[in-house]
């Protein structure tokens, strides 16, 4: 009797447990997916006192829903909304889209110990920035080529904590090669990146106005942007022997690039843009200008060109907004970069730019070394690996400095997320608006920090940054990429699940 009852018991438990299994597993993530996020859910709400759309700054509350914005209600609407699901509430804190940095050197393959795929996206992810292009230099090989593109994409693969994209190299090698350049595209670069003075990278030479007008020729084909370092050595500076014997004096290192230098680039690239108007030869490209220093007449050229209807766009980057050359002590080679960091009256002036709009957005520039490269015992500035590491601190120095001049926070988002992502060619990221991904940042303006050996850093190289020392106020509490949770108070998620992005 015994037997027969179990005998009969056993299916039937089976179907029971099958079922309770079948549920678990619909309403629950996958393993992987828990590893990507610090939270379970795949459907949830963040709310927020402070939500900054492109509508302005609003309270309420957004809904996150396999990975992207399915919705963003107000405060009266949320109460009926929240019965649909797990809520975290921010309170006071901002919520606002990850910030997209388009000037990024994570040095990854080839010379990983400078920063590497993995504590560069870390330190992203730990600054709010959800989404990052990767510059095609001081990685070996530089990103020239289909082929050089795929070790790259390879290299980052399950090693990304934020989206990475890439911009390609145009250089003279692939300037005239017009099937090399549109392979390179194709393999999915969202656009092309070239110096006009010496990159200081072997296989990375300078481009002149002819490589570069073939170039957007190319580019209006694909509606896809270049990316210019203007700055044309001039011959009008002081002589390196002259200097010697001062190399450890910021003053002179900033004598040898003079502004004369990025006017001569930029007065050339505006005589290309006119061909970017509307019916022009290279009508549908577009060129950018990185990292502009000088504010005097650069600038100038550069509101002249937008004037008349070029297509042209151009971003500074916070150590230009930050510092002047004045404050550079000496042999503190850690404010080494290219253009130089130019005078307070300068500083003052980019500011404005920004602020009226005639510079459209920011980026890091970030262009780590290892530490013995900075020269820091030396301090020889003439001698220094040029290049400011800054990554993981961008957003709290934009709004630290900016206090002052009264930046609001719909000016950051635009700045460092909508703007760049139009750039990058990403209109489904930047802004927070139902149906875009789920790339958000959560953070707290008015929360000082010291930016001291206790604070957590995760850049490779946190010695070699201009910024450590500093007092800053904006601490970044969480980071969302693709609605998973990437970062949180000190933690990573235990994956590393951010995409290579390629343009199609
Ligand atoms: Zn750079």
């Amino acid at each position: 009797m015994e037997n027969l009852f179990q005998w009969r018991l056993f299916p039937l438990l089976t179907l029971l447990v099958s079922f309770m299994v079948f549920f678990y597993v619909q309403s629950h993530p996958k393993l992987s997916e828990i590893r990507c996020s610090l939270l379970p859910y795949q459907h949830y709400w963040i709310a927020s006192k402070r939500i900054v759309t492109p509508q302005g700054i609003i309270s309420g509350a957004g809904m996150f829903s396999d990975g992207k914005i399915a919705s963003v209600v107000k405060e009266d609407e949320k109460r009926e909304s929240f019965k649909l699901g797990h809520v975290i509430d921010y309170g006071e804190a901002v919520v606002m889209p990850g910030l997209i940095d388009v000037h990024t050197h994570l040095d990854d393959p080839g010379k990983a110990e400078w920063e590497g795929f993995p504590s560069g996206t870390k330190a992203a992810a730990a600054g709010g920035i959800t989404t990052l292009v990767d510059m095609p230099l001081n990685s070996f090989p530089s990103t020239v080529s289909r082929k050089t593109l795929e070790l790259k994409i390879k290299s980052a693969e399950e090693r990304i904590y934020v989206d990475v994209g890439f911009w390609g190299g145009l250089v003279p090698e692939n300037a005239f090669d017009r099937s090399a350049l549109e392979d390179l595209l194709n393999a999915g670069v969202l656009g092309l990146k070239s110096f006009m003075c010496p990159s200081g990278i072997n296989d990375f030479p300078m481009t002149n106005t002819t490589h570069i007008k073939e170039g957007l020729s190319v580019l209006a084909k694909y509606r896809r942007p270049l990316l210019v370092h203007a700055e044309i050595q001039q011959h009008d500076h002081l002589g390196l022997q002259e200097v010697v014997d001062d190399a450890r004096s910021y003053s002179t290192y900033l004598k040898t690039r003079p502004t004369s230098w990025e006017e001569a680039a930029i007065s050339e690239l505006v005589t290309l843009t006119k061909d970017t108007r509307v019916g022009g030869s290279a009508s549908g490209a577009h060129l950018h200008i990185v990292h502009l220093s000088d504010s005097t007449s650069s600038l100038d050229l550069i509101k002249e060109a937008k004037s008349l209807g070029d297509s042209v766009t151009v971003e500074t980057c916070p150590h230009y907004l930050a510092f002047s050359a004045d404050e550079i002590g000496d042999g503190d080679t850690r404010f080494k970069c290219a253009p130089p960091i130019r005078d307070a009256g300068n500083k003052e002036k980019l500011w404005e730019a920004l602020l009226e709009g005639h510079i459209d957005m920011l980026s890091s520039d970030h262009s780590p070394t290892i530490p013995q490269l900075k020269l820091l015992d030396d301090g020889d500035f003439l001698k220094a690996w040029g290049g400011i590491s800054s990554l993981q601190f961008v957003l709290p120095v934009t709004w630290s400095y900016g206090k002052k001049y009264g930046v609001s926070l719909e000016q950051l988002a635009l700045w460092w997320s909508e703007r760049p992502a139009k750039l990058a060619g990403q209109e489904s990221k930047g802004r927070i608006a139902i149906g875009n991904l789920a790339d958000i940042v959560v953070w707290e303006p008015e929360v000082e920090f010291n930016l001291d050996d206790d604070h957590p850093v995760y850049l490779k190289h946190p010695s070699i940054s201009a910024y450590m020392g500093r007092k800053l106020y904006g601490k970044v509490s969480a980071t969302f990429v693709r609605g998973n949770l990437v970062y949180q108070e000190g933690n990573h998620a235990s994956a590393a699940c951010g995409v290579t992005i390629l343009a199609k």
